[in-house]
């Protein structure tokens, strides 16, 4: 069949051209985000419920969600507390109380619920201490017997995600109207592989699939399409940065990494010599650099900077390596005076608090952060800063390179920004989060990854504990215990200031109970709200060994690197993300001793004690992540607007793996043939729309 190629969405009709939506239903619809016949054809069910062999609730087993049938015995409102209704559902004919379920709602009255009505309830069954059969909170449908009964029973029904005043039912009706009876058309807009299902049927088979197995054909064809456009942007983009070819200095004497390797005290593991090597290779070719570094919270990531910084200098550039906060940026350059200085090159720091002190780019003085610069002339420098450096007031001469360190806390926008200083320089992002391999190949697909999969020998483990609140008393015991050994610990809590609104802790409040809980200690504080010389100051302390406690939010979270700081206590760990407990957990592990981490928190959903289950498991910050994408999904990882990912609709990152790998091989072929890809101008559309370009990751200027 010749593929159409016609542009245009699949129908953009208005909805008024569907039978029986007026202009009532048009406005809850709209509620719903759906404005034409297009918009509703892409109203993925959030599940179907195959209403053609339902089993009576004595078959259920505990716990279990399951669809019931069956008549409304009695129905009455609850009396006491958020109780607002009770109904006693079985068949028709009454045999056994076995067969009779009691569903309760609360906080809210269902709608139209009456005695003798049939219903579908939908939910998980669970029995009472009186050993009845209950569920909580069902899903439910009002059964009615006419002439379009035939859409919702008796069939693999879908069911929509609804709005106030909208039905199940009445929705369901719609989209029957709008996917079996109204005509549209959904063109081939590419070569699809052989074997998918047309796009058409499959528009119509999603909602009202006839068996499983073709609802199941349905969704790969719809998903192979939206992961099929994605692959596209991604490829393409690859396609046109390797066409470009920067100019490079000539100048590449070796001569600073030769003599900074020999300087070094420890040798380079394994992994760091190895995505060395592969960096030496993105250089020596034309186009620019895009590497992706990943690489465990403590993996050594610095030193794979400071090798690519000063490949730069060698070329006669400037490199600058960005960094999300202003502690960490300073940390940065205080690592890289050690390590680079003695070579000859400057550092310069550039932030936010930098500028404004000084039109100097330089910052010196009380701390001895930084020393002055060597009075001869200098082999070479480099920059160090915050997002400042995104701002105009930094320019670049000559910027061969940019490394992005803890990329993820950046915006995709910034990242670009960056970019466009410069002449098409060199791009390392390097991350601590491990991100799953689905999304990688998306957000990032554009990108060549280098992982570090090796930490640096002699590295001491890290145990971890869940403890209660009561447990509190006999920690701090144990941490004046380390104190007296000599190391230095982190207590982070989850608010700065005491909150009404929140139950939580603060560190300001709790700052002030422990120094009587532990008058011997030394404590500090850093978070947020403090300024940056403060922060400064706090942070070289820390380092020093001045404060032995610090308390903090989670600015420690990335990147700070105290090894003689062994003990963290996170309290309500409940309210921190997984892969961020493990980022604040690496601020430990990083010495010749032993740690230990204990998660102070009473989660109240089992979601909150899934998590502190895996921290207390394993600190393989893989696992983590890949267990964090399960538990909550790719758009609460990154955040949506954050990735830079267009929402999927159809395609899932977490279950549709093999899917992503075809459509990623298949676009990489399209494009390979045809990379303008103009004979297809449908998918050009759909590239091009639908926030898909959003997917921007690294500008090619
Ligand atoms: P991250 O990947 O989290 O940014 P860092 O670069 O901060 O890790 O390194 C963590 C610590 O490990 C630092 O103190 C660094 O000096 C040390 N380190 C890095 N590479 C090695 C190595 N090859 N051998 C021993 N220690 C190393
Ligand atoms: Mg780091």
């Amino acid at each position: 069949m010749p593929a159409d190629t016609s542009t245009g969405p699949e129908s953009p009709t208005p909805l008024a051209s569907i039978l029986g939506v007026g202009p009532r239903y048009a406005e809850l619809l709209g509620n719903l985000g759906l404005f034409t016949h297009d918009d509703l054809l892409h109203f993925v069910p959030r599940r179907h419920e195959d209403r053609r062999h339902l089993k009576p609730v004595s078959e259920a087993q505990e716990d279990q969600a399951v669809t019931l049938r069956g008549k409304i015995h009695a129905a009455k409102p609850g009396h006491w507390g958020a109780l607002k209704l009770e109904i006693t559902v079985g068949p028709a004919t009454l045999e056994s109380s076995q067969d009779l379920i009691i569903a309760r709602w609360y906080g809210f009255r269902p709608y139209g619920i009456k005695e003798g009505s049939e219903v579908f309830l939908y939910g998980k069954v669970n029995r009472d201490k009186k050993g009845r059969w209950t569920m909580k909170q069902p899903d439910y449908e009002i059964i009615h017997h006419d002439s379009e009964s035939f859409i919702h029973i008796d069939r693999i029904a879908p069911i929509y995600n609804l709005t106030e005043g909208l039905s199940q039912r009445v929705l369901r009706r719609i989209m029957f109207e709008a996917t079996q009876r109204t005509p549209f058309r959904a063109p081939e807009f590419y070569p699809a592989p052989p074997g998918l299902m047309p796009r058409q049927e499959a528009f119509r088979a999603i909602h009202f699939p006839n068996s499983w197995e073709e609802e199941g054909r349905a969704h790969k064809r719809l998903a192979y399409d939206e992961f099929f456009v994605l692959q596209c942007v991604v490829a393409q983009r690859k396609a046109t940065r390797v066409r470009v070819h920067r100019r490079r200095a000539t100048v590449k004497s070796g001569d600073l990494t030769r003599r900074w390797n020999e300087a070094l005290p420890f040798p380079l593991t394994n992994a760091q010599k190895r995505v060395m090597a592969e960096i030496d290779r993105d250089l020596a070719l034309g186009p620019p650099m895009h590497r992706l570094l990943q690489g465990d919270v403590g993996a050594g990531k610095t030193f794979v900077a400071i090798h690519a910084m000063l490949k730069a200098v060698e070329a006669g550039e400037q490199a600058a390596l960005m960094a999300p906060t202003q502690i960490l940026a300073e940390q940065h350059a205080i690592s890289l005076r050690r390590w680079i200085e003695p070579l000859g090159i400057t550092v310069d720091l550039y932030t936010g608090n930098t500028k404004r002190k000084k039109g100097d780019r330089l910052r010196g003085g009380e701390l001895d952060l930084f020393n002055p610069k060597p009075a001869a002339k200098p082999a070479g420098s480099v920059v160090v800063g915050t997002h400042a450096l995104l701002h105009d007031g930094y320019a670049a001469e000559q910027l061969g390179l940019i490394v992005i360190d803890e990329q993820h806390k950046f915006g995709v926008l910034q990242r670009l920004a960056l970019s466009r200083k410069g002449q098409n320089p060199d791009i390392l992002v390097m991350t601590a989060t491990p991100i799953p391999r689905t999304l990688g190949m998306t957000i990032y697909g554009d990108l060549d990854v280098s992982v570090l999969d090796e930490m640096p020998p002699g590295r001491q483990p890290i145990v971890t504990k869940r403890r209660s609140v009561k447990e509190l008393d006999k920690f701090w015991t144990f941490l004046a215990g380390k104190i007296g050994e000599g190391r230095q610990a982190y207590v982070i809590y989850p608010l700065v200031e005491e909150s009404e609104k929140v139950d939580a802790k603060s560190v300001k409040a709790e700052f002030e109970r422990l120094k009587e809980r532990l008058p011997q200690a030394k404590l500090g504080l850093l978070h947020g709200q403090l300024d940056g010389d403060e922060k400064e100051r706090v942070m070289t302390a820390f380092r020093a060994g001045e404060i032995e406690v610090l308390l903090a939010t989670s600015v420690v979270e990335v990147g700070v690197d105290v090894p003689n700081a062994t003990v963290m206590l996170i309290e309500n760990a409940e309210r921190f993300g997984l892969a961020q407990l493990h980022q604040l957990r690496g601020r430990i592990g990083r010495g010749e001793h032993p740690s230990d981490c204990v998660l102070v928190g009473e989660p109240r959903s089992l979601e909150g004690w899934q998590r502190l289950k895996i921290m207390e498991e394993t600190t393989d910050g893989f696992r983590i992540a890949e267990e964090d994408f399960m538990i909550r999904g790719p758009g609460n990882m990154f955040g949506t607007e954050q990735s830079g990912l267009p929402p999927l609709r159809f395609a899932s990152l977490q279950t549709d793996l093999e899917l992503l790998n075809q459509a990623r091989a298949d676009a990489e072929r399209l494009v390979r043939d045809d990379p303008s890809l103009a004979r297809w101008p449908g998918l050009l559309e759909k590239m091009n729309s639908g926030g898909v370009s959003a997917v921007s990751l690294v500008a090619v200027s």
